[in-house]
């Protein structure tokens, strides 16, 4: 049979892969001129320092499957985010911790006296939060969400954090303990040769016709395709037939120097008068070369809501769902030979290790639809 891929990130390419390995006949496009889409690494010439082009990845996840076959392509090593946060001219620990807890109030409470003293000051009135203000508020109090949650998220998404959904706050953990590590997943690490290396290696081999640098919407006789999986943002499939849901895209400024510019991969900057969100120095994601750097790289990272022809990198979901994305989503399963997968294609924030899972769930259904001789 005869598929047509479109965007060649984790999604595309899990896609493509488990097609090929079946022997059809698979066609795999991105506009971009590189495979791996928003995970995209290459190094940077001159300094050989590896460099995320669309922002920091980190690879984390608790599913043991989805750790087992990444890492069939590559070798990880082991990467533990320990982000700092800038606020009122201080820095501290992120995600909360007891040193954050402790360090802003100026206290040296155990776990104990931390939890309760962060319950006692904590919104209790607040019993099913059902925004990202009221998550918050209920978890940790106004202090700490004015210090560290509020400003950020204003410059991140552009909007009240009351109007966004609570989940987004739910990614980080607060903690009582000492425990520094951004994520609480079991597998974590960065791939020695990066994320475009580990899919390259997914594709190796394979009979895939892969086209870069190449847009769906200038592709000839798609309807010569048994199926399509299109990874793509869902309003632009439809031609914005709706109207352009909102994302998110960001601006980059690249900075370089000598040594050590900030001592660590990410410090955020919580304050909304400082412009940009955070500042990733990207030799301190490989810590096992960052020695024998000289050199140094570092961007200051900017959000702003996304024109068309910006970027699409954050979905904005919103505590209430809007109406158009309701009709693009109807739209999307109501299209016969078509399969909407990724962050872009579901318009939802996916994770890598999410995606990844997803898209294997799909070579799945695809598995069963192709032996039963049912739609996919
Ligand atoms: P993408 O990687 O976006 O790939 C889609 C591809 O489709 C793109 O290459 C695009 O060029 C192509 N495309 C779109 N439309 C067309 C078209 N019409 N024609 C041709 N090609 C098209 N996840 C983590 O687990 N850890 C992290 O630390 C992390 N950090 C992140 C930081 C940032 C700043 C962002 C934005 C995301 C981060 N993520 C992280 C999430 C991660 O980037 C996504 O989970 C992952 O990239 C999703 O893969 P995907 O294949 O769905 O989409
Ligand atoms: N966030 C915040 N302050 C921070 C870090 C995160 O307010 O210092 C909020 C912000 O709204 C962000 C969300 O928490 O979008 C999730 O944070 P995460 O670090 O997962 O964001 P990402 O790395 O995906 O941009």
């Amino acid at each position: 049979m005869k598929f047509c891929i479109i965007g060649a990130g984790f999604s595309g390419a899990i896609i493509s892969r488990h097609l090929a390995l079946q022997g059809h006949d698979v066609l795999l496009l991105d506009e971009r001129p590189h495979l791996a889409g928003n995970c995209h690494t290459s190094r940077d010439p001159s300094s050989h320092i590896m460099l995320h082009h669309y922002g920091p990845h980190i690879f984390h996840t608790a599913h043991h499957h989805v750790w087992e076959f990444i890492t069939q392509f590559g070798t990880f090593r082991p990467y533990i985010n320990r982000v700092k946060a800038v606020s009122q001219n201080q820095i501290f620990s992120l995600p909360i911790n007891l040193m954050t807890i402790n360090h802003f109030y100026k206290k040296t409470m155990n776990p104990r006296e931390a939890e309760e003293f962060i319950y006692a000051i904590s919104d209790k009135t607040i019993k099913n939060p059902s925004n990202f203000e009221e998550q918050a508020l209920s978890m940790i109090g106004k202090d700490l969400y004015y210090a560290f949650f509020q400003g950020y998220t204003r410059k991140q998404w552009g909007m009240d954090p009351k109007k966004l959904p609570a989940s987004i706050l739910k990614r980080l953990p607060v903690r009582f303990n000492y425990d520094d590590n951004y994520f609480s997943h079991p597998y974590q690490g960065i791939p020695e040769k990066g994320y475009t290396a580990l899919v390259e290696s997914m594709l190796l081999n394979l009979p895939i016709d892969i086209k870069l640098n190449t847009k769906f919407e200038e592709l000839p006789f798609k309807e010569a395709f048994d199926h399509i999986f299109y990874t793509g943002p869902i309003d632009r499939y439809f031609n914005y037939a709706y109207g352009h849901l909102p994302y998110r895209t960001l601006d980059f400024e690249k900075q370089e120097g000598h040594g050590d510019y900030q001592g660590t991969a990410v410090i955020n900057y919580c304050d909304e008068n400082i412009p940009y969100t955070r500042i990733a120095e990207h030799k301190h994601f490989t810590p096992w070369e960052a020695p024998h750097l000289e050199k140094t790289i570092w961007f200051r990272e900017y959000s702003r809501l996304a024109q068309e022809k910006d970027i699409p990198y954050y979905p904005i979901r919103l505590a209430q769902q809007d109406a158009m994305l309701t009709t693009y989503i109807q739209r999307a399963e109501a299209t016969p030979h078509v399969s909407f997968l990724g962050r872009l294609g579901t318009y939802r924030y996916l994770d890598m290790d999410v995606t990844i899972h997803e898209a294997l769930k799909a070579c799945s259904v695809i598995d069963h639809a192709l032996k039963t001789d049912t739609p996919i």
